[in-house]
């Protein structure tokens, strides 16, 4: 349901009838549209005896939608959403690059991973400590040890952390890490994604290789539906008939995505093609056709990589890469 607000209304009133209509238990925001100022419900308020809220002050009008509007679209919030990573923005015009190993393998390699990404120009620094593998007898990533690397790494280099979450019981185990991954595997782990609906920490939701748009969406509509609305969504390929890459990269998501949804959305061109040799042109087209993001899977010995080293770029090609990245996002101020 939407509230149209009368015109004048202060900013602090606006607050106000959020705050009001939250305590009543609704999920509200404000928002705009064709210049006017709307509190957006996300069921009908029906119920409420509107007049009690003194609602002649301050309501214009009301339009009642039939279906209420999700939280991951536009008609919930009508400008993008720009999400704050331990100091660095993503989303809105801000762009982030994330890198860092597939696995956390050892302190001095995340540290030396780090330092190096970050001297490249890198935002955050990723690196997984529990791994979601195909089989049950390949490395599994080094648990909590990992994420007490992870923790020093971030001293060390001050960079903000990305870590995938499998299972929510381990959710204290978390605490350092500032942006909590679910992988592609997950996106459909209602219990995962329902648990990170309660967490105040934004969350980076990967498409799952066999999902649409549609059903991608409505995995963020439940983290957003229990009250954390800091999602990013995150392409990493789908499976499609060809197996010369190890997944197909639908750059088309960021455009649709863009129509359907006021999250930001990045591109993860390490999984998406397998390759090292191809991370660096997908990074470049993600970058070119609007993503808010990259992540990409930095190693410091790739032959030696206890998981995804093929497609892991070496400190010096991630170097290149952002160098690239800069002079194209440089050439494209004002584009998107
Ligand atoms: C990863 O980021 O290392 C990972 C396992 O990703 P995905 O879930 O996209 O396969
Ligand atoms: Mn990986």
């Amino acid at each position: 349901m939407m509230l149209i607000l009368k015109k004048g209304l202060g900013q602090a009133e606006k607050e106000a009838l959020v705050q009001r209509f939250k305590g009543l238990g609704y999920g509200a925001r404000l928002s705009r549209k064709e210049g006017q100022a709307l509190l957006v419900l996300d069921r009908p308020a029906s119920s409420l005896d509107l007049k009690k809220l003194g609602a002649p002050a301050w309501l214009e009008d009301l339009v009642v939608q039939e279906d209420p509007p999700k939280k991951v679209s536009w008609a919930w919030k009508g400008e993008p959403s720009q999400i704050d990573l331990g100091g660095r923005k993503i989303g809105g015009g801000h762009f982030q690059v994330i890198a860092g190993p597939c696995s956390v393998e050892s302190r001095d390699q995340i540290v030396a991973i780090g330092q190096a990404v970050k001297a490249s120009g890198a935002g955050l620094l990723r690196g997984g400590a529990y791994k979601p593998r195909t089989s049950p007898y390949s490395f599994q990533g080094l648990g909590q040890e990992g994420l007490d690397f992870l923790m020093e790494a971030k001293k060390k280099t001050g960079l903000p952390l990305v870590a995938e979450i499998m299972d929510y019981r381990d959710l204290d185990k978390f605490e350092g890490v500032d942006l909590l991954q679910v992988g592609a595997r997950n996106m459909q782990n209602y219990g995962l994604l329902k648990a990170l609906g309660k967490v105040k920490k934004p969350i980076l939701l990967k498409r799952g290789f066999a999902n649409t748009y549609e059903e991608w969406l409505m995995s963020a509509e439940y983290i957003m539906a229990g009250g954390n609305e800091e999602v990013i969504l995150c392409e990493r390929g789908i499976r499609t008939f060809e197996t010369h890459t190890r997944n197909t990269l639908d750059l088309t998501s960021i455009p649709v995505l863009r129509e359907m949804t006021h999250l930001p959305i990045i591109v993860d061109p390490s999984h998406g093609t397998g390759k090292a040799s191809l991370v660096e042109p997908m990074a470049l087209a993600a970058a070119a056709c609007g993503a808010d993001g990259l992540m990409i899977e930095v190693h410091n010995d790739p032959e030696k990589a206890l998981s995804d080293g093929d497609q892991a770029l070496d400190p010096q090609a991630f170097d290149r890469l952002m160098d690239k990245i800069k002079s194209l996002r440089a050439c494209m101020e004002g584009w998107v």
